[in-house]
């Protein structure tokens, strides 16, 4: 553990001209001042390009190092001087609302390499947000005013991203069609022939090869993994080496999942792809893999964060999240059921269907 109130660098982006603190501004490559609008680029720092780290050179550094698990640290915010606690890698002052965004020593945690930076803007992700609950079956009405105060915030999330040239052994079984004339009897008493498909099994034995570049793994625990998954495919063409200013404004978490526990959901995977390889080289109409022995070479993993708008509210007593891709603008998200709405359909289906009953009945009775 690191000394809780440990001190790290810290960056604040004061506006030239009004004196607060600037935020990057969604969809553009400037930050802008919250306050009086004014905008300043943000200038790409040439001595930062994206870096993957070699695993085994970092499992090897890491062996005598203490773990350094998520303790809080301090911040002092220069807008207002106010002293806080945040465990978060960029945060808002929770006294005035300046951006701080803070510099972790390379030392004691893994920096991030990279990072895709907001292109939707908090204002279209509300849009988006109250576009999707509108789209909703039987969402309570009360819903939408509620999801507008609540608010959203622009988070982002730590991926580890890992890259490996994989060479597998493996061995199964092959399974070939072949045809066999039966001879039955038909429903007439009749001779028949018949073609019946079989299958014929052989064990076959192979290496397949295959280059992973660039997986992507998620690092935090506290969101559910089925869930952020969902939030996929990302642009990732369009990452750009870390600069701490692309966070200014938005809550960064730190990653919960050390790199050999992202490592080995990696391996999970790719052995998917893997398996699906070894089926494509046995080849025949059916394949059973019955055991693979992967070499994992050059394994290199960076970290790389990625935008996400997150609403959480609270309603009939329970927490929903709602995550939107802050690139795509895809929604992803937990919904309530309004269960009013849900009784007055059943009970307008009964009454449509008593009516058809009651029609259905007299037309009966005047025809006898
Ligand atoms: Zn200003
Ligand atoms: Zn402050």
């Amino acid at each position: 553990m690191t000394d809780q109130t440990t001190q790290y660098k810290q960056q604040q982006y004061p506006c030239a001209s009004c004196g607060a603190r600037l935020t990057f501004a969604a969809g553009t490559t400037a930050l802008k001042c919250p306050y009086c609008g004014f905008e300043q680029q943000v200038v790409a720092d040439e001595t930062r390009e994206v870096r993957e780290h070699s695993f085994d050179q970092w499992l090897a550094g890491a062996q005598d190092k203490p773990a350094t698990q998520i303790a809080a640290h301090t911040v002092t915010c220069t807008g207002c001087g106010a002293r806080s606690e945040t465990d978060k890698l960029s945060d808002l002052c929770p006294f005035c609302g300046a951006a701080i965004v803070v510099e972790p020593d390379a030392d004691v945690m893994i920096t991030p390499e990279a990072v895709l930076p907001f292109a939707i803007t908090s204002a279209k992700a509300m849009d988006l947000f109250q576009d999707w609950v509108k789209s909703r079956w039987f969402a309570p009405g009360s819903l939408k005013s509620l999801a507008a105060r609540e608010g959203i915030q622009g988070t982002y999330l730590p991926y580890w991203t890992y890259d490996s040239d994989t060479m597998t052994m493996y061995r199964g079984q092959r399974g070939d069609y072949y045809y066999v004339t039966e001879t039955y009897t038909d429903s007439e008493g009749k001779e028949q022939e018949r073609e019946v498909q079989k299958i014929r099994w052989y064990p076959v034995y192979g290496q397949v090869e295959r280059v992973f570049d660039d997986i992507l793994v998620s690092a935090v625990k506290r969101l559910p993994a089925d869930r952020v998954e969902k939030l996929e495919p990302w642009d990732l063409p369009a990452v750009v080496p870390y600069q701490p200013e692309y966070l200014a404004g938005y809550q960064t978490l730190r990653y919960e999942a050390e790199p050999p526990e992202g490592l080995a959901n990696f391996k999970r995977i790719a052995e998917r792809q893997i398996q699906r390889d070894c089926a494509d080289d046995i080849g025949g109409d059916q394949q059973r893999v019955e055991s693979m022995d992967t070499q994992w070479n050059s394994v290199t993993f960076k970290l790389l964060l990625l935008p996400v708008w997150l609403a959480a509210y609270r309603f009939d007593d329970r927490v929903w999240q709602v995550m939107i891709n802050a690139r795509t603008g895809e929604v992803v998200g937990d919904r309530p059921f309004s269960k009013l709405k849900i009784i007055a359909a059943v009970v307008a289906a009964l009454i449509v269907l008593a009516v058809v009953i009651l029609v259905v009945s007299l037309l009966k009775q005047q025809q006898s």
